[in-house]
């Protein structure tokens, strides 16, 4: 191929990709795959992206071989039923999702939603209406978007359960990211209220959010929704394993990123 002809290849993928930029490659690494529709992630990607390892029965948080429950799990009751999250949060996976959450990729909502819908299938997780976690209007104002909201509408229309707004931010809090559990909890005491609970009323909840760091959030809204609800489940692409026994360094602390 000439220079032109290289040119007009490059710009021609260029515009592919901007248009259909899930057609061919890896959502984690970019790497060209054959067979998205079936997989949107390569072979390498697949033997480290999940959550595999030996991980608690509810919050799906990684623990040492031969232990059942965490130690959050153990010192805290949670409001919610299980919390599932198919994929580690690390490396390409969380780039994956920065770009999801902040860099306007919201195609990638139905990559993960697929990636979702076939883990909560496998664990068997029934339920009767989907919800997410809420995000403050500046924020969606300066986002575009609420990350977890499109990826609960992608799951209803897997699942064909309809997507409720049940929660709504009505203080924007300080920043999550670098807070313990109990500093979060207090952070988002009152910051968050729900609306519409009649459609709630005695229902199975599919609680959705983009990534599970501490459990803090999704188990605050789990409390809220449990004032009316029967049950909820959580769902989420990703765990950050960063608990209490897991925390690496001050640096990686700081990269953690909730709502
Ligand atoms: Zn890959
Ligand atoms: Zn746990």
């Amino acid at each position: 191929m000439n220079r032109l002809g290289k040119f007009f290849r490059k710009t021609y993928d260029k515009i592919l990709d901007i248009f259909f930029p899930l057609d061919k490659k890896c959502i984690f690494c970019n790497k060209e795959i054959v067979d998205f529709k079936e997989k949107p992630y390569c072979e390498s990607c697949e033997k480290e992206i999940f959550n595999n390892e030996n991980k608690c029965i509810k919050c799906d948080t990684k623990i040492k071989e031969g232990n059942i429950v965490c130690d959050n799990c153990k010192s805290h009751k949670r409001n919610f039923e299980k919390c599932l999250c198919p994929l580690n949060y690390e490396n390409n996976v969380r780039k994956s999702i920065l770009k999801f959450k902040d860099d306007n990729a919201i195609y990638l909502a139905k990559s993960y939603a697929k990636i979702i819908y076939e883990y909560l299938n496998h664990h068997q997780i029934k339920f009767d209406v989907v919800t997410f976690v809420p995000s403050h209007k500046s924020k969606i104002k300066k986002r575009g978007y609420n990350p977890a909201q499109v990826l609960a509408e992608e799951l209803s229309k897997l699942f064909g359960i309809e997507v409720k707004e049940t929660l709504a931010k009505v203080t924007l809090t300080q920043s999550q990211k670098t807070l313990s559990f109990t500093d979060r909890q207090q952070n988002l005491k009152d910051s968050i209220i729900v609306i519409n609970s009649k459609s709630i009323k005695s229902k199975t909840i599919l609680l959705v959010d983009d990534i599970v760091t501490t459990c803090a959030t999704v188990d605050h809204c789990s409390k809220l929704l449990k004032g009316y609800a029967e049950k909820v489940f959580v769902c989420a692409i990703a765990r950050n394993h960063i608990g209490k026994n897991q925390r690496k360094n001050k640096d990686e602390e700081k990269k953690m990123i909730e709502i």
